[in-house]
């Protein structure tokens, strides 16, 4: 997918150059001549970065940075600021306005290439995320748009890497006061280190004397653990080239020597605030995934993922000529429970009772929570007899140990009924399996309860 460039400028000359270098390049370009109309452009999605001139009238570039990285719908736009003005306190100013990055006018063709595919390559891959995490929002998880306007990027985890304790020790002091830095002088321990260390940021040296700095880089890149994890490369300014092929391989951000204290808190900051804004991202998501598929008052698999994941089980045990055997548990007048000790005490009973039911199964076995006061075991490869042991086990253990409730002030005793059923024909399915296991169940419920009762076809 090609990202969409935002080009800001107020000058028409300066915005046909830089949209002729980036259509070059494959980018689809857009173009606005002022503030207010490239607002109106972020705020309707319509760009993946924005390329922003500095100097115009009305609304001048910083402005309109802090406009973009104040809102809600488009914090998440990388916005790479174009200017003449490239003293530190210049670069400073805007990052403390959100801005990602700086470009010094004449802009060079490598650097706009190089800087516009890294920070759009993010994007695109943030964009994903953040679509799945907004419909999770519909379904009641935390907003991370909202916490992200929130999160100031401070008392992160940071890795300075470098050979030279001297230099790495600098670093260390310059950023004490916001974030807390450790030192690896050990190239070829860093990766190892990085790795095990939970970082929100690695500061990497691309001057290191007995090793290739840009080979450390692409390594961070590929492993699993640090994969997310931003890097930060420090570099000497006649080392332009490398600067660029790192940003190639992954590089999140960079800074020239002599580091100025400020830009690297500022560029430290905006890191550690894109990782835990992409960080909470995955956590919505995973915790959507996992809402979607879980019982929320006991933690089991809820009856959707349960009769699905069924299928595939039957399907392979089937296939491969193993046995499965499933069985359905229902509580014993649970009813009474409710009527008697009240709602919230039959729900102590329900939590209990899957604490119980995960102590009695294996790895492989599907526990789940069918409804009300009713649940599955599936079995894979376990037959009649061996799922019969297990039921009288289980349901010994729930008889024979009573149930606290009311935060332990109480507690009663309860049984459960167990019907079982067993994989038996090819063309059995989840609901002929389900149904023989529940008519079981009846039987043992017919028969007296606190009972096992085998399916005999
Ligand atoms: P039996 O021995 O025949 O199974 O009788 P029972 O009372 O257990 O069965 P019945 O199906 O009559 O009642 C089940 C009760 O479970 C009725 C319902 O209000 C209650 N129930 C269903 N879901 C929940 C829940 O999430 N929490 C609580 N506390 N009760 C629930
Ligand atoms: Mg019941
Ligand atoms: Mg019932």
């Amino acid at each position: 997918m090609t990202a969409r460039v935002l080009v800001v400028d107020d000058v028409p000359a300066n915005v046909k150059l830089l949209e002729a270098r980036l259509s070059a390049e494959y980018f689809d370009v857009v173009t606005a001549m002022n503030g207010t109309e490239a607002l109106a452009i972020c705020d309707k999605a319509e760009c993946d970065i924005v390329l922003l001139d500095v100097m115009m009238p009305d609304m001048d570039g910083f402005e309109v940075c802090r406009r973009i990285k104040a809102n809600k719908k488009t914090h998440h736009i990388p916005v790479v600021m174009v200017t003449a003005l490239d003293s530190p306190s210049d670069r400073v100013k805007g990052l403390s306005a959100g801005a990602d990055d700086f470009l010094t006018k004449p802009v060079s063709d490598v650097a706009l290439i190089a800087r516009v595919r890294s920070l759009s390559r993010l994007k695109l891959m943030t964009d994903e995320l953040r679509m799945r995490a907004l419909t999770s929002r519909e379904i009641g998880i935390q907003d991370p748009d909202h916490q992200a306007l929130a999160e100031a990027g401070q008392f992160g985890r940071v890795l300075i890497i470098d050979d030279r304790r001297s230099t790495a020790e600098r670093l260390q002091t310059m950023l004490s006061s916001k974030q807390k830095a450790e030192i690896e002088t050990n190239p070829s321990e860093a990766v190892f280190h990085a790795a095990e260390g939970n970082f929100e940021l690695l500061i990497v040296s691309l001057a290191l004397e007995n090793y290739d700095a840009l080979r450390l880089c692409s390594q961070l890149r590929s492993l699993e653990r640090t994969r997310n994890v931003p890097v930060l490369a420090i570099c000497d300014s006649e080392d332009n080239a490398r600067m660029i092929r790192g940003l190639e391989i992954g590089v999140n951000d960079y800074l020239m020597r002599p580091v100025d204290a400020n830009e690297l808190h500022a560029r430290a900051r905006t890191q550690i605030r894109k990782k835990r804004y992409a960080d909470r991202l995955r956590d919505n998501v995973q915790q959507s995934i996992e809402m979607a598929i879980t019982d929320g008052l006991t933690g089991l698999y809820n009856r959707r993922y349960m009769e699905s994941h069924l299928g595939s089980l039957l399907e392979q045990a089937g296939a491969r000529g193993k046995p499965l055997t499933i069985m359905v548990l229902d509580i014993d007048f649970f009813k009474s429970i409710n009527d008697t000790y009240g709602h919230d005490a039959g729900d102590d009973v329900l939590r209990e009772f899957a604490v119980r039911i995960r102590k009695s199964i294996r790895g492989i076995d599907l526990a789940c929570r069918l409804g009300g006061e009713e649940f599955v075991i599936v079995m894979p490869e376990t037959d009649m007899a061996v799922a019969t042991i297990v039921a009288e086990r289980l349901r010994r253990r729930i008889a024979s140990e009573a149930f606290n409730i009311t935060q332990g002030a109480k507690a009663i005793d309860v049984t459960i009924s167990i019907g079982i059923a067993t994989l038996d024909t090819a063309d059995d399915t989840p609901s002929t399996i389900l149904k023989r296991a529940d008519q079981a169940l009846y039987r043992a419920k017919r028969d007296g309860r606190n009972r096992v009762v085998a399916d005999a076809a």
